[in-house]
């Protein structure tokens, strides 16, 4: 047998770009064979091995044919007589499609190198449309190497319109739909990923509310200030009115501490000036944050807020005000209540009260 070096651990060490994990292909091997050798298998539906002692995948040379819609719907051939070459051309970019072997001979049957020179996201055949995934991964590729001067190539653009005009994007399970954007997600270049979805069609299938908001320019805002992800989705969601950012967090399945920190930002951010300037106003937006309570989503909220204004002094002042507020108010306890007799409803007012007190306090300081 013989085993190559393939995929993104080839693009990125030609790229000089850190890379995370090596995927491996074996050509002119069979099951038998890797089981024998030690390894394990992983994949149900394709030949895919992990190696005894790194862990990391080694897959059989394969080739595919189409059989139904979506990202699942390939029949899959592996067997010994598959080529190197054969299985470089089911990938779907050329930049992804190139081989390395022990000596660092690189194997390019479809010219990754002159792409990567080029700075060319391209696909590598025809066959590219028929995985509507690729939609997703070359926007978020698209996003992750933005700044190295990367662009999609036009008939590649082309092809996604394609594909997303074939109606091919509603075959993806939303579970994948998230995980390729939550990738996307934490890119240098989060933006591209949605402006590139937004080029081909994708965004009016996947996150519609987008189309009529500043979300993408917020978002790129806001990206070089943090690398956490909830804070960016919380951005791109932020201009929305809440009850449209929930229903795009629901749609994309985000998980629920995305969904609750971008309703929370699209609830609140506009309420924050009316809030230092008024103590009623900061205790309900205090307590709409459930912040006398507990930590987050307040303070999720607060470091998106600051990131969304790139730390600005201006912001770094009003988010320190508003967490001072929060401190005097949340010092109120029922004891500190001077009448014995009250309960219930009746004493949760008197709290109330007593820490918009305080709170009137802190903001004339
Ligand atoms: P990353 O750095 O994000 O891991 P990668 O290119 O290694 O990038 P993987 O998802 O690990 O991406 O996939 C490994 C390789 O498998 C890719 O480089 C590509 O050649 C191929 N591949 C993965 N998904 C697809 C797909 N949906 N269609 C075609 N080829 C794919
Ligand atoms: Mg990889």
């Amino acid at each position: 047998m013989e085993i190559y070096r393939v995929g993104g651990a080839v693009r990125d060490t030609l790229l000089g770009h850190p890379h995370h994990e090596t995927d491996w292909v074996v050509v002119g091997s069979t099951p038998e064979e890797m089981l024998t050798a030690g390894y394990t298998q992983v994949g149900r539906d394709f030949p895919v091995f992990l190696h005894p002692e790194t862990k990391e995948e080694y897959a059989l040379a394969r080739t595919e044919r189409k059989t139904a819609p979506g990202h699942q719907g390939f029949a899959v051939h592996a067997d010994p007589s598959v080529t190197l070459e054969q299985d470089l051309e089911r990938r779907d970019l050329t930049i992804n499609a190139m081989a390395m072997d022990d000596d660092g001979t690189v194997i390019d049957p479809y010219r990754g190198q002159t792409d990567l020179k080029a700075k060319r996201l391209r696909h590598v055949s025809p066959h590219f449309v028929e995985d509507p995934l690729r939609v997703l991964r070359v926007a978020r590729f698209a996003a992750r190497y933005h700044h190295l001067g990367f662009r999609i190539a036009d008939d590649t653009l082309a092809l996604m319109t394609d594909i997303v005009a074939a109606g091919e994007l509603t075959h993806l399970s939303l579970e994948r739909v998230w995980v390729e954007t939550e990738k996307a997600l934490g890119e240098q270049h989060p933006a591209v990923y949605w402006q590139v979805l937004t080029d081909c069609g994708a965004l009016a299938v996947l996150l519609p509310e987008l189309e009529v908001s500043q979300g993408i320019a917020a978002l790129a805002r806001t990206a070089p200030g943090t690398r956490r992800v909830d804070a960016r989705w919380a951005a791109l969601l932020a201009d929305l009115p809440e009850s449209r950012a929930l229903k795009a967090s629901k749609r994309l399945k985000a998980p629920r501490r995305f969904t609750l920190l971008a309703t929370k930002v699209s609830a609140w951010r506009a309420e924050v000036k009316a809030a230092l300037r008024d103590a009623e106003s900061c205790a309900a937006l205090l307590v709409g944050l459930d912040a006398l309570r507990r930590d987050e989503p307040f303070e999720g909220f607060c470091y998106t807020l600051l990131a969304m204004e790139q730390n600005a002094p201006e912001a770094e002042r009003s988010i320190q005000l508003l967490r001072e507020a929060r401190t005097a108010a949340q010092a109120i306890r029922a004891t500190d209540i001077a009448d014995e007799g009250l309960a219930g409803p009746n004493l949760g007012a008197a709290i109330l009260a007593a820490q918009i007190d305080r709170i009137r306090a802190t903001l004339r300081s």
